[in-house]
């Protein structure tokens, strides 16, 4: 997938170069509400038809028909539609989407918040040089700052809250052409180690065995190293252990890459994303200065990219499940909560079948029996336009198609699932929220954020 990815964003890089890139304006703080804590909630390719689908799971799982059901955030009062396109692509990926919500510009399929006219931001020492995050806009208001994540922490969407990268492939040194280490540029995992960020929680440990630049000494020791209130942690026991009061600066590697799915996780050992999500929350807010926190369900996204969609509701019940965790914990006075996804995927949901029809079933009508294509083929409500398990002539069974395992047929055969381009949903709730309506470019959340924190501007010319 990583490798489909990487060839897509060289093929575009003509049509790269043809966008300008996009400058920040400094803009005059914002009127409206004020809140003291931000978390933005990004479920990875949670689009529209994946919300609906886990929507009606959900109840079915809890014994109703599911399509009246709804997931936690959907109680939120505000909603806008959001546009997702990058600069030089029309189905973005992961990098410029989280890229364009973490600096307020629209940015380059594959690249970490970096502009086409500035490639060597955050090489040679220029950690400043690229676009201002919404981390560095905090830190400059002695604000703290936090990172969660299923995937891998130096995964795309965590990558973009703390690092500058012109390819999301560097998440590690041997991952790195020549080039950008001639240039000065570190790792991703290293500007993690190196970055203001206060807690740190997901998977990905096998980038910061590997050592900092130039060196053998491990990352993770180079993060214990800058002081005593700097911790690791690699174990939900351990992680449980923290005394949230203490102040420490937490980083938290909880497998060697992508934390397991939820349902295959051990749950004596692999914390769930509710887990991470309410751990990260008790940390900042024991801080008291404010905090912005991203929380990614990050394996939504790789779940269908397998076509298997019983792991992408499921994945998507539990990161509704940690949204809910983090309203119960913070005060709606002074918490603004955003749910969004960073882009969709070409995932479908069709036929006629009755109410309460099994969402992972085969489609059947109202009197219980099977509906066939025009071969006379039974088929699946949910399916894909493209993926692996392109459409045949097998004979579909209820048992084969509810199974686990079980990846939903294609039309088109491909490696692995695409993206789509369509919009998202961006849902709101808490102070500042009402900034959260009518339909707009994805990089307008970073407005939406720093206005309703009020550090917009905040940033010193260093
Ligand atoms: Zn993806």
């Amino acid at each position: 997938m990583k490798r489909l990815l990487l060839i897509t964003a060289a093929a575009l890089s003509i049509a790269a170069a043809c966008q300008p890139a996009e400058t920040q304006t400094t803009l005059q703080p914002a009127e409206g509400a004020q809140a003291k804590n931000v978390i933005l909630f990004i479920g990875d390719g949670m689009g529209v038809s994946t919300i609906t689908a886990a929507r009606i799971y959900e109840g079915q799982s809890q014994g109703i028909a599911g399509e009246e059901h709804s997931l936690s955030f959907e109680a939120f009062p505000n909603v806008a539609m959001v546009k997702t396109y990058n600069l030089d692509a029309q189905v973005p990926d992961s990098a410029g989407t989280a890229s364009a919500m973490n600096t307020g510009l629209v940015t380059g399929i594959g690249a970490i918040n970096i502009q086409p006219d500035n490639e060597a931001a955050g090489c040679n020492g220029e950690r400043r040089s690229g676009p201002v995050r919404i981390m560095d806009l905090a830190e400059a208001s002695d604000m703290s700052t936090g990172v969660v994540s299923t995937a891998r922490l130096t995964h795309a969407t965590p990558a973009a809250v703390y690092a500058y990268a012109e390819s999301r492939g560097f998440e590690r040194y041997k991952d790195m052409p020549k080039s950008a280490l001639d240039m000065g540029c570190l790792d991703i995992a290293e500007q993690l180690v190196r970055s203001d960020v206060d807690i740190a929680l997901g998977g990905g440990r096998r980038a910061f065995e590997g050592g900092k630049r130039g060196s053998n000494v491990s990352l993770i020791d180079s993060w214990t190293e800058r002081g005593d209130d700097f911790v690791y942690v690699a174990s939900s026991n351990e992680l449980s252990a923290l005394n949230q009061n203490a102040k420490q600066r937490v980083l938290g590697l909880f497998s060697k890459s992508h934390l397991p799915f939820h349902v295959d996780r051990d749950a004596s050992k692999d914390p769930s994303l509710t887990d991470l999500t309410i751990a990260a929350i008790d940390h900042l807010d024991a801080r008291g200065t404010g905090y912005f926190l991203m929380v990614e369900g990050g394996r939504i996204d790789h779940a269908h990219h397998s076509t298997n969609a019983y792991r992408a509701l499921t994945d998507t019940v539990e990161f509704a499940a940690s949204v809910q965790a983090a309203s119960e914990r913070t005060d709606p006075n002074e918490t603004l909560i955003l749910v969004t996804a960073d882009h969709s995927h070409v995932f479908t949901m069709a036929g006629y079948e009755a109410r309460g029809n099994p969402i992972l079933g085969l489609a059947k009508d109202k009197g219980g029996k099977t509906v066939t294509d025009a071969d006379g083929l039974p088929y699946t409500t949910l399916g894909y336009h493209n993926g692996p398990n392109q459409r045949d002539d097998t004979k579909l069974t209820d048992n084969l198609v509810q199974a686990q395992n079980y990846r939903q047929q294609t039309s088109v055969k491909m490696e692995s699932e695409t993206h789509s381009g369509e919009d998202v949903v961006l849902y709101g709730t808490g102070p500042g929220s009402e900034r959260v309506r009518g339909s707009f470019h994805q990089s307008k959340i970073f407005d939406i954020i720093v206005d309703s924190l009020g550090i917009r501007g905040a940033k010193s010319d260093e």
